[in-house]
């Protein structure tokens, strides 16, 4: 990977984690010391619920902190939902959005995240846009089309290497414990950095694309030494401080 795109190592607790998980997250902006800090970037998407209390743990740490999803407006009537200004104010500085279990749970469209995305770009957030085929459609061949189309559809334009991350999850690798080949990886991140250069041109080279789904400690060193690899989404490995940096130390 170019010196330029610094590895970001991204945990996603999804729908887990109480007041009392602080602990864990204390372990990781503890153990990420100046070595780690040297090579990569930590971010931790916990509970919404969980970003203020959480802020104060990491306070003074070069940990961020992310939100999972926000509603593309900055406030209004829309129970329940949380708007990308309140996960920055509660201590955000980056969010998940289109991540399959929001399009699948919720029906978002690639239409939905890309406000999404720039409603976190209004905020000053960084957008990490999941991407990712379904298992019919990678038996179907259609893995690379599939994401393309999510890719040019769900990422609006300007773009910027500082504002964006894109994450690739095939759907059927996320929390199954099933991982594609490394050369399937390599095939579909070639994909997506030349979508996002054909787009974005030299600021596409320095987009950071994470690979995400199914990530554990004993497969991260070689999904991250991958071409095009700049990083991982990790869900379940992500919820325990000592998996979660140990796929840290190996990128
Ligand atoms: P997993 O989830 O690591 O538990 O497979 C990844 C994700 O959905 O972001």
């Amino acid at each position: 990977m170019p010196a330029s795109r610094r590895p970001l190592i991204a945990g996603n607790w999804k729908m887990n984690g109480l007041k009392a998980s602080a602990g864990e997250l204390a372990a990781i902006a503890g153990a990420y010391d100046a070595a780690l800090r040297a090579r990569l970037d930590l971010l931790v998407c916990p509970p919404a619920t969980l970003l203020a209390a959480f802020a104060d743990t990491v306070s003074g740490t070069p940990v961020m902190l992310g939100g999972q999803d926000c509603h593309p407006l900055g406030s209004g009537a829309h129970t329940g939902d949380i708007s990308a200004e309140m996960l920055k104010d509660a201590g955000a500085s980056a969010v998940i959005v289109g991540h399959s279990e929001r399009r699948g749970d919720h029906g978002e469209g690639d239409a939905v995240v890309k406000a999404k995305a720039k409603a976190a770009w209004r905020a000053g957030l960084l957008a990490v846009v999941c991407v990712g085929e379904s298992l019919e459609e990678r038996e179907a061949g259609e893995a690379a089309a599939v994401v393309t189309r999510q890719v040019r559809q769900s990422i609006p334009d300007g773009a910027s290497a500082a504002t964006l991350v894109v994450a690739y999850e095939p759907i059927w690798a996320i929390g199954t414990g099933r991982t594609p080949t490394t050369a399937d990886v390599a095939e579909i991140h070639g994909t997506i950095r030349r979508v996002l250069t054909e787009r974005f041109g030299a600021e596409g080279e320095g987009m950071r694309i994470l690979y995400g789904g199914s990530v554990k400690p004993d497969n991260a060193a070689a999904l991250l030494a991958t071409a095009d690899v700049d990083g991982a989404l990790v869900g379940g490995a992500s919820l325990k401080a000592a998996d979660f940096l140990a796929i840290a130390r190996a990128a």
